[in-house]
C-alpha cells in the first residue's frame, strides 16, 4: 500500500510527515511517496526522506497513485477528481467552516479523516493535532508579545532604578492558554487568567498564574471537556471583569474558543480604547472572528498605540517542530487504521476512528458535521 505526502502551498511551511515518520510507516509495511521538496520549508531535505526509505515523486504521482494521501491543508478542490478511487485522505480540512470542501467530498466515493475531529480523550491524546498546534501557538504568542511590547517582561532592580514586571492577562486556559502561562512565567511576567471552566483553576495556579473568575458559569460534562455558550447575564458580568483586568494589563493573550463556533467576543472596543498606549493584544482566535472586536485575521491593527496582532498560523512560523508534532500525531493515528499486513482496516466501532472520520465512501460520518451540513 502506498502512502503519499503532499507539499503544502505557501505561506504554509510545515510538512505532514517527517523522515522519522517515514521510517515508522515503512515499519508498518507501507511504501511512502513524498512530493519533491515537500519538506524544504520545514528543513527536511529530499535526501533525508530518501535515506528514511521514501521515494521522492511528482505531485501528480502522489495524487494519482497513493492509497492514503497525507496533507495539512494543501489539497485543492480541483485536484480531488484525480485521486485514486477509494482513496483515504487525511489532513486538517477545517470542516466546521469549509463547507465547500465537505460538499465536494460528498458522493465522491472517497474516505476522509479530518484531524480537527479527533476526540479529546486520554486514549486519543497522542493523535491530538489541535493540542500540538495550540501548544506552539501559546508559546509563540508570548514571544511575539515580548518583542512587540516596549517594556521588559521581568522585574529589574538595577542601578538605573527598578523596572516593574509586565502584567499579562490570558483569556482562555485551554492548551494554548496554559502554554502561554508557562512561557510568560519563565520570562518573568505576572499572569492573570480567566476561563469559564472552573476545572482549570488548579492547573492555572500550579503554573504560577492567578485565576480570576465570574460566579455562575454554565458547564456541561457532555461537552467533552470543552466550554459551552454562556447566558446573557453571565456574559455581562464577564465583560465587566475582563474590562477591569485588561486596563491593568500590558499584554492580553486571547485564546478562548468553543469548537466549531465563532470565537466569543471578550475584549470590546471600549476596553481596548481605555487600555494604555503601548499595550499588546495577541488574538489567537483571529481565524474564527477573534476574541477582540478590533481583530482582523492575519493583520496587525493599531488603535491609539495599542497593537492587536491577529496571526492565525503560528505553527507555520516554527515549521520544524510543528511538523515533528504533526507527523507523530499522524503516525499514531495511522497505526489505528493499518493492520499488520500493511493494509487499511477501518474499524468504525473504535470511537477515535468513528469520531475523526469526516466522510466514508462519500457519506458524512461525523455527527457534528452532519448536523451543520443539514442546516
Ligand atoms: P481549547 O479549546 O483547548 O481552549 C480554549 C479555552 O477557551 C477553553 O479552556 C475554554 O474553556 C475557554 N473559553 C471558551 N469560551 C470562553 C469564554 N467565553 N471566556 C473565557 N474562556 C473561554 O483551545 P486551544 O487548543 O487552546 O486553542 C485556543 C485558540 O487558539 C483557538 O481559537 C485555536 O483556534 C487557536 N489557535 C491559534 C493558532 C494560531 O496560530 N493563531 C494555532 C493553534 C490554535
Amino acid at each position: 500500500m502506498i502512502i503519499g505526502v503532499l507539499k503544502e502551498q505557501q505561506p504554509e511551511n510545515r510538512v505532514a510527515l517527517t523522515p522519522e515518520g517515514v521510517k515508522s510507516l515503512i515499519a508498518l509495511q507501507c511504501e511512502v511517496y513524498i512530493e519533491k521538496d515537500a519538506g524544504n520549508n520545514a528543513f527536511f531535505s529530499d535526501e533525508q526522506y530518501l535515506n528514511a526509505g521514501a521515494q521522492a515523486v511528482s505531485r501528480v504521482d502522489v495524487i494519482s497513485k497513493a492509497d492514503i494521501v497525507l496533507t495539512i491543508n494543501s489539497l485543492q478542490e480541483a485536484e480531488l477528481g484525480s485521486l485514486k478511487p477509494g482513496v483515504l485522505l487525511i489532513g486538517c480540512f477545517n470542516p466546521f467552516f469549509n463547507h465547500n470542501f465537505v460538499k465536494s467530498l460528498q458522493g465522491s466515493g472517497y474516505t476522509s479523516f479530518s484531524m480537527e475531529l479527533v476526540p479529546r480523550t486520554t486514549r486519543a491524546q497522542a493523535m491530538d493535532i489541535l493540542s500540538s498546534m495550540a501548544t506552539i501557538a501559546g508559546y509563540k504568542a508570548v514571544l511575539e508579545a515580548a518583542l512587540a511590547l516596549p517594556k521588559f517582561f521581568p522585574m529589574f532592580m538595577s542601578a538605573a532604578g527598578t523596572i516593574k514586571p509586565t502584567k499579562m492577562l490570558i483569556l482562555g486556559a485551554g492548551v494554548a492558554g496554559l502554554q502561554a502561562i508557562a512561557t510568560a512565567r519563565k520570562l518573568g511576567a505576572m499572569v492573570e487568567v480567566f476561563d469559564v471552566r472552573s476545572a482549570v483553576k488548579e492547573e492555572v495556579m500550579s503554573l504560577g498564574g492567578k485565576f480570576i473568575e465570574v460566579e455562575g458559569a454554565k458547564e456541561d460534562a457532555a461537552a467533552g471537556g470543552y466550554a459551552v455558550e454562556q447566558t446573557e447575564d453571565y456574559l455581562r458580568k464577564q465583560n465587566e471583569l475582563i474590562h477591569q483586568h485588561a486596563l491593568k494589563s500590558d499584554v492580553v493573550i486571547a485564546t478562548a474558543q468553543i469548537p466549531g463556533k465563532k470565537a466569543p467576543v471578550l475584549l470590546k472596543k471600549e476596553t481596548v480604547d481605555a487600555m494604555a498606549p503601548g499595550s499588546v493584544i495577541i488574538d489567537l482566535a483571529a481565524s474564527t472572528g477573534g476574541n477582540c472586536e478590533y481583530t482582523r485575521n492575519n493583520e496587525t491593527v493599531v488603535v491609539h498605540g495599542v497593537k492587536i496582532i491577529g496571526k492565525s498560523n503560528y505553527p507555520s512560523e516554527m515549521p520544524a517542530d510543528a511538523s515533528r508534532m504533526y507527523s507523530n500525531n499522524l503516525v499514531n493515528f495511522l497505526k489505528l487504521l493499518i493492520c499488520k499486513e500493511g493494509q487499511i482496516n477501518l474499524n468504525f466501532d473504535d470511537e477515535i476512528i468513528r469520531g475523526t472520520c469526516l466522510i466514508h465512501k462519500g457519506e458524512i460520518v461525523n455527527e457534528r458535521i452532519k448536523h451543520i451540513m443539514m442546516k
